[in-house]
């Protein structure tokens, strides 16, 4: 058997349709979305990942607006800068890049933007209503891979599902969004007693532990949906000296061989992830139009 394999490309691309639609709506009627991103320091992966954001941004009818922070700057200057992003009615989302500079606290900051414009969904105000079963901002990633299920038509209620990971933006939302989705969730984690007892009963797989090639076929119940949230750039052995290759938590080329569907890497959940920071930009920019 080979798996079906779940394009995150093509549903990424469909998200992007429609958030295009809707951020034509609100322009129509006098509210432009807008995305501000704050960079501070000078890591280039950050400062390139923030290039590509703008012109997706572009391609969608958003605004971007990057905010860069003074290289000296302090936990004082940096919480004025999202104060003042806090109080712009032309700004819909705020997002922080990371990493920061020395001196400079992400939790904090991150609790500091408003929860109406906390667009990647990680804040206390956001974490808590999604956990509620109220209406929320989810974490991008988190519900990139909840959104890859959905995208694929996979059932969900009732069904034996386990996640690899318990991080606060990734394993424990991603657990919240299956629970309220009626399936039954196992969640493991590094203290977890073998892990292959817990996946092999899986129907579902969700793997988000941040370590390359970690699931093999031995983890695997044959008939098993599985969605890899990791990604990681490893040297190509088969590649010249130097060369790297992103590859995900589990190992691919086994998996698709037991799997009936499963997300590659490149190309699964990571281009879904990006979009779900327009769906909720776009979705920030609705809910301020009726306050
Ligand atoms: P994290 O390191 O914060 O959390 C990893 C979790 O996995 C931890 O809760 C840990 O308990 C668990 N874990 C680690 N090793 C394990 C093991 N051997 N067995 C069982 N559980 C184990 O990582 P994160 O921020 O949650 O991200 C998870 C993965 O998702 C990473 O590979 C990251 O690069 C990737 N990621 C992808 C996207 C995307 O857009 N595709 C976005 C964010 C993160």
């Amino acid at each position: 058997m080979s798996a079906k394999i779940i394009d995150g490309k093509s549903i990424a691309a469909r998200i992007r349709e429609s958030v295009k639609s809707e951020a034509d709506k609100l322009r129509r009627e006098g509210h432009a979305p807008c995305l501000a991103a704050v960079l501070s320091g000078s890591d280039a992966a950050a400062r390139s990942y923030a290039q590509s954001q703008a012109r997706r941004s572009a391609d969608v009818g958003i605004d971007y607006r990057l905010v860069e922070l003074a290289a000296d700057s302090d936990m004082p200057s940096a919480l004025d800068v999202i104060d003042r992003l806090n109080g712009d009615s032309g700004v819909s989302g705020i997002m922080l890049h990371l990493p920061l500079p020395q001196g400079l606290d992400a939790f904090e900051l991150q609790q500091r933007i408003v929860p109406s414009k906390d667009v990647e969904g990680v804040g206390a105000g956001n974490l808590g209503l999604l956990m509620m079963g109220r209406d929320a901002l989810a974490p991008c990633t988190a519900a990139a891979a909840f959104t890859c299920l959905q995208e694929s038509g996979i059932e969900i209620k009732g069904r034996e599902t386990v996640v690899i990971g318990r991080s606060v933006i990734v394993g424990k939302p991603l657990a919240t969004l299956l629970l309220a989705a009626h399936a039954t969730v196992t969640q493991c984690h590094t203290r977890t007693r073998d892990l292959a007892t817990h996946t092999r009963r899986a129907e579902v797989l969700m793997v988000a532990a941040g370590v390359p090639q970690l699931i093999g076929r031995e983890h695997v119940s044959p008939g098993a949906v599985v969605i890899d949230v990791g990604t990681h750039r490893v040297p190509d052995p088969n590649g010249e000296p130097g060369k790297v290759k992103t590859v995900g938590d589990v190992r691919f080329d086994e998996v698709v061989d037991v799997a009936s569907a499963i997300t590659p890497v490149p190309g699964g959940v990571g281009p879904v992830t990006v979009a779900m920071l327009l769906a909720n930009t776009v979705a920030a920019c609705r809910r301020g139009t009726n306050d």
